[in-house]
């Protein structure tokens, strides 16, 4: 039975043909106005809907819609949801189902760590051997993941033989995640949930052509800008369109791929021919196409630095001309980090804020030295205190790569406390003994770096170890000398930076 679609205009231009692969249609919240429902999908260009159930009592409604309207297909399974009420019975009656030949996927199967309905253990436990009947019966399976990124990827790899055919449904995980998923072999679906969450747009831009699917999981994740409705498979378009104007695509494009790629993924019936033959006009066409309806892809930005906090050791060396006057002592400091224009692609500048402490003190040789000048070795002397506070640009050579090389300038305020010098002069002008640490200096200077970082990426959290050689000029007035004095300070350091995936951890 082919769409009823009374309330087109004939004189509107035909809206391209894309698939629904993920839409709960079956359930109460459809009752009413079910065939309003499929006549409205039918005049927004919505070709076919794939149904997946979620549990048992879900099961004989989802395969009977589909047995009754050809344009409709069923996919069975348990979801994680549900894994703790069902019992291996029911497990085995969706091997029974999905042995018939009635559904194109094993799903909704999966993990959801964020409502956590069901012990992780059981729906582990019950995704997995989901995963395994999918590869026996050679279906593919519709994943669900929700705040459980490492464990679905690793039940995934672990059942993944080369047969495992996946899609990772309303994606909205690290561009880690899509990545790994991509080398597993799955296929990434997007919902509603790209017209109104700003942290997606790279991933969009990061899956490949033929990996790509839409969905709209009604009755849930409205699109824009039927937000707070009860979301249908006829605002699948309203996906299409964000996900080809982020992608810089045509939105036939985007409907002509993404049904491509639905169709082989499910094995859709009878249309194989068609949809072949389609793909390849489609490229005709995109080829005919004035340049002007499709920008660039944007470079994706793979590592969120949003903001980062993180901590340094360094070795701290003054040079004044070409005299060492105090040398490779240990400073520590906070080291605040962020890319603020990332946000509008910019991934190559970070701006940094690093506050180093270290202090040079009795007992190291430059202190000995001078104590045994004037025999006083056997008391603590006063310390030279050094504190400085560094603003500066970071231009990184290479930022979608894990490994970074960066050169940085900036300038760094000094607060020096020279109780060593203050006790030298002291002794030597004054003939005296003063302990204070009064000779107080405070001055300006201009910092310079290179160095290379290394992002590790998790679920919820980059971390940065970075490894740097910064140099200081400084020119102060000696508050004991009363003359201007230029000094270098060489400062290797290495620090770890921990940028949080503010994206996933709000999510
Ligand atoms: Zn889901
Ligand atoms: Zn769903």
């Amino acid at each position: 039975m082919a769409w009823s679609t009374p309330e087109m205009s004939p004189a509107s231009t035909p809206p391209p043909g894309v698939i629904d692969t993920h839409a709960h249609i079956y359930v109460d919240r459809f009752a009413d106005d079910f065939d309003a429902v499929l006549a409205r999908a039918g005049a927004a260009g919505v070709e076919r809907i794939v149904m997946p159930a979620t549990q048992p009592s879900e099961f004989e409604r989802t395969l009977r819609l589909a047995e009754e309207h050809p344009t409709l297909h069923a996919a069975i399974g348990v979801h994680p949801h549900h894994a703790a009420e069902i019992d291996n019975d029911a497990l085995n009656e969706v091997e029974r189902i999905n042995g018939e030949g009635n559904t194109v996927a094993v799903g909704e199967i999966g993990l959801d760590y964020y409502y956590d309905f069901a012990p992780r253990e059981r729906q582990q436990e019950v995704f997995r051997r989901q995963l395994q009947l999918a590869r026996h019966l050679d279906l593919p399976a519709v994943i669900h993941n929700r705040e459980s990124d490492d464990d679905v990827l690793r039940i995934i790899e672990e059942e993944q033989d080369g047969t495992l055919r996946f899609q990772l449904h309303c994606f909205g995980s690290s561009m880690a995640t899509l990545q790994r998923a991509l080398e597993l072999g799955g296929t990434i679906s997007f919902t509603g949930n790209v017209t109104w969450l700003k942290a997606l747009p790279e991933i969009v831009r990061a899956v490949p052509d033929d990996r790509l699917m839409l969905e709209t999981d009604a009755p849930y994740l409205t699109p824009v800008p039927h937000r707070g409705r009860r979301n249908e498979p006829s605002y699948v378009p309203l996906v299409a369109e964000r996900v080809a104007a982020l992608r810089g695509q045509s939105i036939d494009d985007i409907c002509r791929m993404t049904s491509f790629n639905a169709r082989s993924f499910f094995r859709l019936p009878l249309l194989l021919l068609i949809l072949l033959a389609g793909a390849a006009t489609g490229r005709l066409h995109a080829q005919e196409r004035p340049a002007d309806t499709s920008a660039p892809a944007k470079p994706t930005i793979p590592y969120d630095r949003t903001f980062g906090i993180g901590g340094h050791f360094s070795s701290v060396t003054f040079i004044s001309g070409s005299t060492t006057i105090g040398s490779g002592k240990t400073g520590v400091g906070l080291w605040l980090s962020s890319a603020p224009l990332q946000s509008l692609g910019v991934d190559w500048l970070q701006v940094d804020a690093i506050y180093n402490h270290s202090s040079f003190e009795f007992g190291d040789s430059s202190y000995l030295a001078v104590c045994q000048i004037f025999g006083e070795c056997d008391q603590p002397l006063p310390r030279n205190d050094h504190t400085f506070l560094e603003f500066s640009l970071r231009f990184i050579a290479n930022p979608s790569k894990p490994v970074n090389f960066f050169g940085s300038i900036g300038i760094t305020h000094f607060h020096n406390e020279f109780g060593q010098d203050q006790y030298i002069h002291n002794k030597v002008i004054n003939g005296e003994r003063l302990l204070e640490p009064n000779g107080i200096e405070n001055a300006w200077g201009i910092n310079g770096s290179l160095g290379l970082s290394y992002s590790f990426t998790l679920p919820y959290f980059t971390i940065v170890p970075t490894a740097e050689w910064t140099v200081t000029a400084i020119t102060s007035e000696r508050p004991l000398s009363n003359h201007k004095e230029e000094f270098f300070v060489s400062m290797p350091r290495i620090g770890l930076l921990i940028y949080p995936n503010f994206k996933n951890l709000l999510d």
